[in-house]
């Protein structure tokens, strides 16, 4: 396998398991987010809610109280004249059920009477104090709740509003108690704290009317302001109560749970803050990624060591396949093998019918440096280049080989040592006049190679005399001052 294909596809490994812990990641962000919207905020919405519409019930009867015996629309008809007689009936009833206050508005005066001892005209253009009443008129419902926080104690109280009407049914006002909703406070203020949670309870009208987060009612505002909270548009609500709808997602990436509840005439909106989601979501894709990274690792490197076993594998198959065809893979010559079977043949006909036939050994000069200085991969092109000039010098019959390494050799049947020593010689001068331009090698110093020549004689028993004298040969030549040609006898 070459190196480039063997690179990009291990590239092509890495990247698919990277995309696929990357993947994974995004999934479980969106499996995060839909936890939060899903389970998180409905279950705490849901608590909130079963605890106010508890609590509405519970306060609901103190109307009733207000109502009995038509006291309160006797006192109406009868011209609101005797405010000590109205403010003893109120305060009996206030005393007997622990009220914080309780107080009426005649609908005709458009005045407030209550225990506190006040009375006061109304005004619409007095909404931040008045807006409860003429909300209530408008919408006209049999009661409601009307909560108000306390910022500066923490304490929640609720104002339960009946309508007082005469015989006909006409509406003549609103009589109304205060009682302090201790348990609901505590209820409210502990899913607040919660990290990143935020509770709010808003009028119908807009007009919040708690936040767990207490400096948005440092003054009091409308659920609109409250900018981390989205809501799209008013719409008409279910039956016939104007509405708003609140998107899931807050506009800073927070999660919202919203709901209305009719008998308080409230809006309940959870909401998560997008820094707390967005933190959970962090934390654990910081965990996917991690084991994603450690499970890509081990993957990456396992199909790496089975790429390179393979490889390996390959690579000793070659080998044995150029044995076999008796070639050396890098040159094209003839390999050692191949080239001692020649040999070989060459000795035993010497032997049987005589003639002259020569061996010579070649070898490279300070091949070392060459690799040394321009790298294994030049020396192997030099190498090539050297064994394409071998065989430009040789006739059809002889017979070059890679011997190993740097050295090559050559057999030259039918040839005298003289000529065999010419021929040498040929070889000899013009690789030290260079091979053409190597790309890779800016500047090549003269390469030069050292050969020793020897006969083939009927005294050989085999190749490896003739070897030995031309090795013996060779390493004169090396000795005196290598780029030369020796023989030897
Ligand atoms: P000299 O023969 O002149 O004494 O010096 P040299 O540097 O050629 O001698 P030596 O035998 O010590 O080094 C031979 C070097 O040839 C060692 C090795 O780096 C290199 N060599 C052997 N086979 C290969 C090959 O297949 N490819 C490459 N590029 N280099 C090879
Ligand atoms: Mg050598
Ligand atoms: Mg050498």
């Amino acid at each position: 396998m070459n190196t480039r294909l063997f690179t990009a596809l291990s590239l092509v490994v890495l990247l698919g398991f990277v995309a696929l812990t990357l993947f994974n990641a995004v999934r479980e962000r969106q499996r995060i987010r839909s936890f939060i919207a899903d389970h998180e905020l409905p279950a705490i919405g849901m608590a909130v809610s079963a605890n106010l519409d508890r609590t509405a019930a519970k306060y609901q009867q103190v109307g009733h109280e207000l109502l009995r015996g038509d006291f309160l629309r006797d006192w109406i008809f009868g011209g609101e004249e005797d405010e000590e007689e109205l403010r003893a009936f109120l305060e009996g009833i206030r005393a007997r059920h622990g009220m914080m206050d309780a107080g009426i508005v005649s609908d005709r005066s458009e005045t407030y009477y209550g225990t506190d001892g006040r009375t006061v005209g109304m005004s619409r253009d007095n909404w931040e104090r008045d807006g409860w009443y003429y909300l209530y008129r408008e919408t006209m419902p049999e009661a409601n709740i009307d909560t108000w926080y306390f910022p500066e104690t923490g304490r929640i109280g609720m104002w339960v509003n009946v309508s007082i009407r005469d015989a006909d049914g006409s509406f003549l006002g609103i009589t109304g108690g205060g009682v302090e909703a201790t348990e609901f406070s505590r209820v409210l203020h502990s899913y607040g704290e919660l990290p990143g949670i935020n509770v709010f309870l808003a009028r119908s009208d807009g007009q919040l009317v708690y936040a767990s987060n207490r400096n948005l009612l440092k003054r009091p505002g409308c659920i609109d302001d409250v900018s981390t909270v989205a809501i799209t548009e008013e719409v008409d609500g279910t039956e016939g109560i104007a509405g708003r709808r609140f998107m899931p997602d807050g506009p800073t990436g927070s999660l919202l749970w919203a709901r209305y509840s009719k008998p308080w005439d409230t809006f309940i909106v959870i909401e998560k803050t997008g820094d707390i989601v967005n933190e959970r979501i962090r934390e654990m894709s910081i965990r996917t990624l991690v084991g994603g990274g450690v499970l890509t690792a081990s993957l990456y490197a396992l199909t790496l060591t089975v790429i390179l076993a393979a490889r390996k594998r390959i690579a000793s198959q070659t080998r044995k396949l150029e044995t076999i065809a008796g070639e050396d893979a890098l040159t094209g010559l003839y390999n050692r093998l191949s080239f001692t079977e020649y040999v070989e043949r060459e000795v035993s006909l010497i032997r049987r019918s005589g003639g002259q036939s020569c061996v010579a050994l070649l070898d490279l000069d300070y091949f070392k440096n060459v690799n040394d200085t321009y790298g294994h991969p030049t020396g192997d092109a030099v190498l090539q280049a050297v064994a394409g000039v071998i065989r430009s010098e040789l006739r059809d019959t002889d017979i070059p080989a890679r011997f190993g390494g740097e050295e090559f050799a050559v057999l030259l049947p039918s040839t005298s040592i003289d000529g065999a020593a010419h021929l040498a010689e040929r070889i000899r001068r013009a690789v030290a006049a260079g091979f053409g331009p190597f790309p890779e090698l800016p500047a090549l110093p003269t390469l030069t190679i050292s050969i020793g020549v020897t006969s083939l004689i009927a005294d050989d028993s085999g190749p490896d005399s003739a070897y030995h004298r031309a090795d013996d040969a060779l390493y004169r030549a090396k000795r005196n001052g290598r780029d030369r040609v020796e023989c030897g006898v």
